[in-house]
């Protein structure tokens, strides 16, 4: 895509201009100045979006083709993905803002997650089922059909691979609405999709607000099934628009999440990953540990290492491979953030690490991180997801107090666990009501793996063999012998 062009949406396998012609701008983070002016989709290119999947559904070129057939498509489409890596990943860095080393990674982990999906293809299986009628039993996974995808701005072109893969190895056709600060590289997967063999009509991409586009399309009828990542609130209004359609949802949503370190660890190491969880996307991820919880005993050291490692993490141009955080999305987004250090002072926590000791970029979404030690669980700054540079730390006695002090929120995405004692790191694994829980690391995320969230943090699961199978309907087909 060219710089100063403007991007159409991708329908039918082709661009597609908007019926109203408008064009909303997408601002780069790091300067603040327009990078591109994008389609707004209104409800009527939705309703073509929605006619041409259901078209290309109904036709049966991706839906009733074999599943090894599609399999090889999206091998196609994972090295497409490779092979444009670069303009990708700059393109992702210039509209989130996030340093370039991980919108790289992101890209390739996107094509890793096709070719994780191309080979699962055909290995979704039914079964035969021993009832007691004279006769033979079975099951099918079969296609939702059409289905909605709405995808948040953080990971977005990752995020979009989460969705977009498994949803077509089962054979749906889909729509996607992206982000609006970040439509960019999912309009250019739309292309990829079709230069790679994907039937016209199997994935279109509508970028538009969430309040028009992607209210028009989780309310419409014709969508058969919405996945959709963001918000919690947003997440919740998803579902009454779902509602009188009866149509399938899952949820991916916010999240607060616990790093539970105990006496014993090596306090340095821990500190150094904790930040690195904490602060990686500027602290805009739905996992980041951005409550700290650490035992009594080692408080006062582990802070230390921990501000000094979080101090340590520059920040500047995210096209600048030296940099690990970039500026946040927008100006206001980071206003609401800054409004959270304000917030964590009146509410009585001491900031140990002030935004405005470091020097950042005069132009551009910058805020430099924060941490609050000495924090309560009833502050708004534990309670409240901040999606931003900004966590806190608070001391536990016990492994009891520790799990309930991780417990005590509405959310339940994930959480981290560090120790020595492997019966400890069990209990305290086991007993976290997250969906994903790492111990002795921050890792929450592998493509193999079912991701997900309990409580407010969502319902179904991303990636593994079972987000496969919610993209499908079981059918039961019995054969008489009689
Ligand atoms: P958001 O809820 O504001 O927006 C997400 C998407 O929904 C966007 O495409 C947006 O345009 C659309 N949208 C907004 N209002 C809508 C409406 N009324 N109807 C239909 N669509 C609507 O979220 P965001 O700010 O883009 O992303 C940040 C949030 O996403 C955080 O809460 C974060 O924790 C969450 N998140 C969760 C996961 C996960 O896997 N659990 C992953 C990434 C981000």
């Amino acid at each position: 895509m060219e710089q100063g062009k403007r991007w159409l949406a991708w329908i039918d396998g082709q661009e597609v201009a908007p019926a109203e012609s408008r064009f909303f701008k997408v601002e780069e983070p790091a300067t603040g100045t327009v990078l591109a002016e994008v389609a707004q989709c209104g409800p009527n290119d939705v309703k073509k979006a929605i006619a041409a999947a259901r078209r290309s559904f109904e036709e049966g070129r991706w839906s009733q083709q074999s599943a090894t057939a599609r399999g090889k498509v999206l091998l196609r489409l994972a090295q497409s993905i490779r092979d444009n890596v670069d303009m990708l990943a700059q393109w992702e860095t210039r509209q989130v803002g996030k340093p370039i080393r991980d919108s790289r990674d992101e890209v390739l982990t996107a094509a890793d997650c096709f070719e994780y999906y191309a080979g699962a293809a055909n290995k979704l299986y039914g079964h035969t089922i021993p009832v007691s009628a004279a006769g033979f039993d079975y099951t099918l996974r079969v296609p939702v059909g059409v289905v909605g995808l709405i995808v948040p701005w953080n990971f977005p072109f990752l995020i979009t691979a989460w969705k977009v893969a498994p949803a077509l190895a089962a054979g749906n056709s889909v729509i996607v609405k992206p982000a609006s600060y970040t439509p960019l590289t999912a309009l250019v997967l739309g292309r990829l999709g079709t230069e790679v063999g994907l039937p016209d009509g199997v994935l279109n991409i509508v970028p538009g607000p969430g309040r028009e586009t992607g209210e028009a399309l989780a309310a419409d009828p014709g969508v058969d099934k919405v996945a959709f990542t963001g918000e919690t609130t947003t997440g919740s209004r998803i579902l009454q628009l779902a509602a009188p359609n009866i149509t399938r949802v899952s949820l991916e949503l916010g999240g607060k999440s616990p790093t539970i370190v105990f006496d014993g660890v090596d306090l340095d190491h821990v500190a150094y990953l904790a930040a690195q969880s904490a602060y990686a996307n500027s602290g805009q991820d739905c996992c980041a540990r951005s409550r700290i919880m650490v035992q009594q005993s080692i408080y006062e050291k582990f802070v230390e290492h921990y501000v000094k490692h979080v101090q340590q993490l520059s920040i500047g141009d995210p096209l600048n491979p030296e940099n690990a955080m970039g500026p946040l999305v927008s100006a206001s987004h980071r206003n609401r953030v800054a409004g959270y250090v304000e917030r964590g002072l009146a509410e009585g926590a001491e900031l140990v690490l002030d935004p405005r000791s470091k020097e950042v970029p005069a132009q551009g979404f910058y805020l430099a991180p924060a941490i609050f030690a000495q924090a309560r669980s009833d502050m708004s700054i534990v309670r409240e997801e901040i999606f931003g540079p900004v966590t806190t730390v608070q001391a536990f006695d016990s492994e009891q107090e520790a799990i309930t002090m991780a417990n005590d929120t509405t959310y339940g995405l994930s959480g981290s666990v560090f120790t020595r004692d492997v019966g400890q790191a069990l209990r305290v694994a086991n007993q976290v009501r997250a969906g994903v829980m790492s111990v002795n690391t921050i890792r929450s995320v592998h493509l193999e793996a079912p991701f997900g969230g309990f409580k407010q943090s969502g319902m179904g699961r991303e990636l593994g063999m079972e987000a496969l199978e919610m993209y499908t309907e079981v059918k039961n087909v019995f054969i008489s012998m009689e």
